[in-house]
């Protein structure tokens, strides 16, 4: 068998086309939809992952607005930023990049969010109403690897799903929204860490393995099913003195050879990845919605 590449540029496509739809509508009341980001630091692959939420609201038509501190910001400072944008009234959303320089403390930079404007979905109180199934704001990464099952006709509805990965911002998210008992949801779910015993016989078992381990290829064609559904979440700079750039980006799954054994992969890039974007742009126009009195 050889797997169908499912296409993250194609699903967020349609996506937009919603929003495009939604924004245009609101703009006709008066309201632009707004996203802030704010980064601190210099770390590259922020900077470009900051610059294409930049393009991405250009593209929709959203106000867009960049904060960038320097990477010895103080803690306090920071703080001060959110309440800015807290009270900012053309900012419907906004995010801080993780991670954070080691001297600032993550919790109480998200605490101090809005939870009406938590475009990231991370603030706790976020979190719990995302586990309770009422969600104000879904995570991006989470929220868009649902819709790419959805929307390439693998529903996880009764399936079993094997995460690897349970991190604050994919593994535990992703299990909470697929075992929620709703509409593109109802999976049974396994989660997998590093500590997992005979981690390849769980994976073996899913119907659908969502990998998300910061490992190049780790997942290899023995660890998949025959026929099972793989969506690559890993994002992994490897050098490659081939390329122009001298490195390129590879996900968590051996693309080649479990292409051969899957019936749906993501590929990386252009699976999970530009999915991210697309979920944010969405919570921002939710939260503008809701800013107005408005359903999205
Ligand atoms: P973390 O490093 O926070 O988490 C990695 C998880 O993998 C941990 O739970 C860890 O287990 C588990 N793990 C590590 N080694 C093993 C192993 N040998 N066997 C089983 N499990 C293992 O990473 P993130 O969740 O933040 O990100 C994961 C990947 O996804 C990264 O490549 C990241 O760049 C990418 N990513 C991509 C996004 C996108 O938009 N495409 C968005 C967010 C992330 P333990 O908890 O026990 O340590």
């Amino acid at each position: 068998m050889v797997a169908k590449v499912i296409s993250g540029p194609e699903v967020a496509e349609q996506i937009k086309q919603e929003l495009r739809v939604k924004v245009a509508e609101l703009r006709e009341r008066g309201i632009t939809p707004g996203l802030a980001v704010v980064l601190v630091g210099e770390d590259p692959a922020s900077q470009q992952y900051v610059r294409n939420k930049g393009k991405a609201c250009e593209e929709l038509g959203l106000y867009s607005r960049t904060v960038l501190l320097p990477s010895d910001t103080t803690e306090e400072k920071l703080l001060s930023v959110v309440d800015e944008l807290n009270a900012d009234p053309r900012v419907h959303g906004f995010l801080v990049q993780l991670p954070l320089p080691k001297h600032i403390d993550e919790n109480k930079v998200l605490v101090r969010i809005d939870p009406a404007k938590d475009a990231d979905g991370f603030h706790p109180m976020n979190v719990g109403r995302m586990l309770i199934g009422d969600p104000l704001f879904l995570p991006a990464t989470p929220h868009g690897i649902q819709e790419l099952l959805v929307r390439s006709g693998n529903d996880p509805d009764g399936r079993h799903v094997v995460i690897v990965g349970r991190s604050n911002i994919v593994g535990k998210p992703v299990a909470a929204i697929l075992m929620q008992k709703k509409k593109g949801a109802n999976a049974t779910v396994t989660v997998c860490h590093s500590r997992t015993r005979d981690l390849a016989a769980l994976t073996r078992m899913g119907d659908i393995v969502i990998a998300a381990i910061g490992s190049p290829r780790f997942i290899t064609a023995d660890m998949i099913g025959p026929g099972a559904v793989v969506i690559d979440v890993g994002t992994n700079r490897v050098d490659d003195p081939s390329a122009k750039k001298g490195y390129r980006w590879v996900g968590d799954v051996d693309f080649e050879a479990v292409k051969e054994k899957a019936s749906a992969i993501t590929p990386v890039p252009g699976g999970v990845g530009p999915m991210t974007i697309v979920m944010l742009m969405k919570n921002t126009v939710i939260a503008a919605c809701r800013a107005n009195g408005l359903v999205y």
